[in-house]
């Protein structure tokens, strides 16, 4: 699993078996732990997560020896599933330094039961790391994600560290190690104000300079706490570093239209696999287009356990590991009605979206917009949504169609240019200026007759 610092909730890959719905203890759950807590070496200037050092006034923001083995021990012995995954985050887990990890290598070796097996993840801003940390990333099989927003001009407009100095080159020297030493690592890209609207030039960056193939895009929606309030999640504007709706729709749009023609089976994107799984009928391996919550818990460097990475906040802390068990309070009444609020709090809008079955509503974080018929709830992010599903609509059922047949889903590359002479065809013959025969009621030439220079997908 990796979990992007600072940015709406990611969960790769998910646990099998897993349902909280008819619990008394759950299967199993995913865990985000921070040994720093919020303290990072980074000021990046749109990261939630730095305010929350508020909670812990006073504090030396580092997990010490006995919380690290209660949580190694209760968390292995929680998960009822073959496997398990310990995933490190921040704040800046590096801080902690390498002796802590080889530690904890060490505790999961001590406690995990025979033949389980446990997989590593950390997110790390990749300031600290060096070869000593890269082999010992590699030679422990850890998945590290990578936090880079672009090429060099997109990434420093808010990466920035503790003087306010650009991070990039520091980045890319660490993801150049990360390649020598052959660890896993993906990249997470916070998608902001600054390069929502230069979307292939970030994905041809990662892609064709840097041979990455796994990449995971975050939203970053800020919102303005108008009370002041920095432990709560308060109003209803965004700060001027937010992605717009309309432009994450946009920047998901155009970075699809190149992976489907091209990229299918070799570059995986966090929200076209969770698309596929959806339009193929299987769970959603991103948390946020899941039907409830509840199954991501996060814990504090002091053994306080919270609902979620996105609640870490008073009102959802469940209570602490060094005084009841994980297990019972990952079971708790609070934390299942928790994961239940997702859905039961949908708006009537989300309930009658023809993707709700895709969305869920996505993040309940993201959820202080009204409704056109003025209810409260819905997620900031519905009209890039919106378009991004109706976007992907045809694409996706040839591709969920291919896969329910045993075909592979990576035909539909060269199935669209099929089609889509098929629709130019349709277009000419019925002329530019008649309405277009996909029935959406525009003129050929403003519809599927328009020009395709931005490798627009015809369904
Ligand atoms: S609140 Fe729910 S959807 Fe949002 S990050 Fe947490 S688990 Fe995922
Ligand atoms: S696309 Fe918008 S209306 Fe549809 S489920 Fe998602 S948030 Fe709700």
């Amino acid at each position: 699993m990796v979990y992007a610092r600072g940015q709406p909730g990611i969960l790769l890959p998910r646990p099998k078996d897993f349902s909280l719905d008819s619990m008394k203890s759950p299967v199993a759950f995913h865990l985000m732990v921070k040994p720093t807590g919020a303290i990072c070496n980074l000021d990046c200037r749109y990261c939630f997560f730095l305010g929350k050092a508020e909670l812990y006034p006073g504090s030396s923001f580092r997990m010490n020896e006995a919380t690290l083995e209660e949580y190694i021990c209760q968390y292995l012995d929680a998960q009822q599933v073959p496997a398990a995954t310990i995933a490190w985050q921040g704040g800046e887990p590096t801080l902690m330094g390498l002796d802590f990890f080889r530690h904890s290598i060490e505790l999961v070796e001590k406690h995990r039961r025979p033949g389980m097996i446990v997989d590593y993840t950390i997110q790390t801003n990749g300031i600290l790391l060096d070869d000593v940390w890269c082999e010992f990333l590699g030679s422990n099989r850890f998945l590290v994600g990578l936090s880079i927003d672009g090429p060099r001009a997109l990434h420093d407009r808010y990466r920035v560290d503790k003087a306010g100095q650009p991070t990039f080159d520091r980045v890319m020297q660490a993801a150049r190690l990360l390649q020598k030493h052959q660890v896993d690592f993906n990249v997470l890209c916070a998608v902001h104000a600054a390069n929502a609207g230069r979307p292939l030039d970030v994905y041809r960056f990662f892609h064709d300079d840097l041979g990455i193939h796994w990449i995971q895009f975050i939203p970053i929606v800020e919102r303005i706490n108008q009370n002041g309030a920095t432990l709560r999640q308060e109003g209803d504007r965004v700060t001027s570093r937010s992605v717009l709706p309309e432009d994450w729709g946009e920047f998901l749009i155009a970075i699809f239209d190149e992976w489907v023609r091209n990229d299918v089976g070799k570059t995986f994107i966090n929200q076209f696999e969770a698309g596929l799984a959806a339009w193929a009928g299987t769970p959603p391996a991103l948390c946020i287009f899941d039907r409830t919550c509840g199954k991501a818990l996060a814990l504090e460097h002091n053994g306080d356990l919270y609902a979620c990475d996105h609640f870490v906040e008073p009102v959802y802390l469940l209570g602490n590991i060094l005084e009841k068990p994980m297990k019972e309070l990952a079971a708790s009444t609070r934390q299942h009605d928790f994961g239940q609020d997702k859905s039961q709090r949908l708006p009537r809008f989300c309930r009658a979206c023809d993707f709700l079955w895709a969305c869920y509503g996505e993040c309940p974080k993201n959820r202080f917009r009204l409704t056109p018929d003025g209810e409260r709830g819905l997620n900031y992010l519905c009209p890039g949504y919106r378009s991004f599903f109706r976007h992907i609509d045809g694409p996706m059922r040839t591709m969920a169609a291919l896969y329910r047949s045993g075909r592979s889903p990576t035909e539909v590359m060269s199935i669209l240019p099929q089609m889509e002479a098929r629709w130019k065809e349709a277009c000419l013959d019925s002329g530019r200026n008649d309405p277009c025969p996909c029935g959406s009621g525009k003129k050929v030439k403003h519809c599927h007759g328009r020009p395709t220079d931005s490798g627009r997908v015809v369904p």
